[in-house]
């Protein structure tokens, strides 16, 4: 307490941002779109559907498994929302243990010291009725994980993260998913590389309507839902009924109920999000913003963490370090994981130009793909380096078995400056996928053939 404030320091939301920020509140329990829609729920449906996998393989491996294999949505969820509540008690704990004052009220801001918050359990609206039918019959990845049963035959609206995450994990847990793009998938990735993991998903089971818009959804008197949508391709209208239509199409900030225009705070008043400084201060003194909220920020929780804390840490004077955004590396958790770091090779020429670039890439065979006879033809890794010089590595881009894993590995060399001499200094550890990096030899621009042979 400070006398004119009551508090040293009042942050609005209990998502992983706030969370860190408040220990160095929302209408889920705390931990936010990561812990309770987001990160932690999608990484363990994913691995529900690469369980299914597993167990197609683990017969190639000498596993008699009786009968035929089938998943039951009700025992997955119960099990999924248990670990979400336990972690959502989790944060609250830790917040009583570090003597931060939960509150669970929608905030808005009054002035620069003050902050007003509603009880009223208000339900949250994230997605505009742009196409009929679209709200009133549709869910988002909000209620995806949250269904007490099956979601059925699902149709995805969208091309990104959450869109092409969902749609893969419902196809693994042998479920019929339909992905509808209106342009390209996963767009400011390497395209490349997109075009791989889509192939994969394709192979895989997951069907894709590309060049597709929804115009409308309907419900019929058998209850599915009809959806109708324009082909851009064919110029024709077409439909298809589903169980479910599940919308991924971004998602939106909440920054009007917070009163930021009373006080003069600065949106882009296209995506609505705060415009913020290097050091996540917004055009009011004394306001912050970090997370998915300011603009231009990458939509990550370990961003939003490390933010959060590093903020806290200045505002206490125990430190001027900013946080650094460059190099942020992430993984789109698809049926084949797609890890990154840096640029990709598009952003790369657009900096450097195409010869002022080398890339380096490799098709590769995960051994556990051999005897279980999968298809590796995505499994691909490249290093974009600068052309001539030290070689620095620009950017990294792995497909294939942990791709989260072996990308956070590598992440640390690259963030500390790592060239492509370095990569060849560093030894591998075999058999893995990870060492399939360290080996990388063969150029683009040579032409060769990019598969590795041999051990
Ligand atoms: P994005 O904003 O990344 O993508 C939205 C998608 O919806 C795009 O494919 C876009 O197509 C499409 N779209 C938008 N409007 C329409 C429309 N009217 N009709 C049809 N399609 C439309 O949103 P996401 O929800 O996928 O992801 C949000 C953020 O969450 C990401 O930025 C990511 O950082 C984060 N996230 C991270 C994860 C991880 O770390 N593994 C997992 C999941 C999410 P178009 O390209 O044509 O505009």
């Amino acid at each position: 307490p400070t006398g004119k404030c009551e508090y040293d320091l009042v942050v609005i939301g209990g998502g992983s941002g706030g969370l860190a920020c408040s220990k160095e509140g929302t209408k889920w329990g705390l931990g936010g779109t990561c812990v309770n829609v987001g990160c932690i729920p999608k990484k363990l449906m994913h691995q529900a559907a690469l369980l299914g996998t597993a167990l197609k393989d683990a017969k190639k491996f000498g596993w008699q498994i009786p009968g035929s294999v089938c998943h039951d949505w009700a025992t997955m969820a119960d099990a999924v929302q248990n670990h979400v509540r336990s972690l959502n008690w989790g944060h609250r704990v830790q917040l009583q243990d570090k003597k931060v004052k939960y509150l669970n009220l929608r905030g808005s801001l009054v002035n620069e010291h003050t902050v007003k918050g509603l009880n009223k359990a208000g339900k949250e609206v994230r997605l505009h009725a742009f196409v009929p039918g679209a709200a009133e019959y549709g869910i988002t990845s909000d209620d995806i994980f949250w269904l007490r049963k099956s979601p059925g035959k699902t149709l995805v609206v969208g091309a990104s993260y959450v869109s092409l995450e969902c749609a893969g994990f419902l196809t693994g847990i042998s479920l019929d998913a339909t992905v509808m793009v209106r342009s390209i998938a996963l767009r400011g990735f390497d395209q490349q590389i997109a075009g791989l993991v889509t192939d994969y998903m394709e192979a895989y089971g997951t069907r894709f309507l590309w060049k597709c818009v929804p115009k409308r959804v309907e419900r019929l008197a058998s209850g599915a839902l009809q959806v109708t949508w324009a082909n851009a391709s064919t110029g024709s209208e077409e439909k298809d009924t589903f169980d479910s239509v599940l919308w991924a199409v971004g998602r939106a900030p909440e920054t009007k109920i917070l009163g930021l225009d009373k006080l003069g705070v600065k949106l882009n008043s296209e995506t609505g999000k705060i415009i913020v400084a290097a050091d996540e201060s917004t055009s009011v003194p004394n306001i912050y913003a970090f997370g998915d909220i300011g603009e231009g920020r990458p939509e990550l929780t370990p961003t939003a963490v490390k933010a959060g804390k590093l903020l806290a840490r200045r505002l206490a004077g125990h430190s001027t370090e900013l946080m650094n955004y460059d190099n942020v590396p992430t993984t789109v958790f698809t049926p084949l994981e797609y890890g990154c770091m840096g640029l990709s090779e598009e952003e790369a020429e657009r900096r450097h130009g195409k010869d002022g670039i080398e890339v380096y890439h490799a098709f590769y065979k995960p051994l556990e793909f051999t005897v279980a006879d999968r298809d590796a033809s995505q499994c691909y890794l490249k290093v974009i380096c600068e052309r001539g010089g030290h070689q620095t590595i620009l950017g990294l881009h792995f497909t294939g078995p942990n791709a989260g894993e072996v990308t956070q590995g590598f992440a640390l060399g690259i963030q500390c400056g790592a060239t492509y001499s370095h990569l060849l200094q560093t030894v591998g550890i075999h058999p893995t996928c990870a060492e399939e990096v360290v080996k990388v030899s063969i150029t683009k621009r040579s032409g060769l053939d990019a598969t590795v042979t041999g051990c």
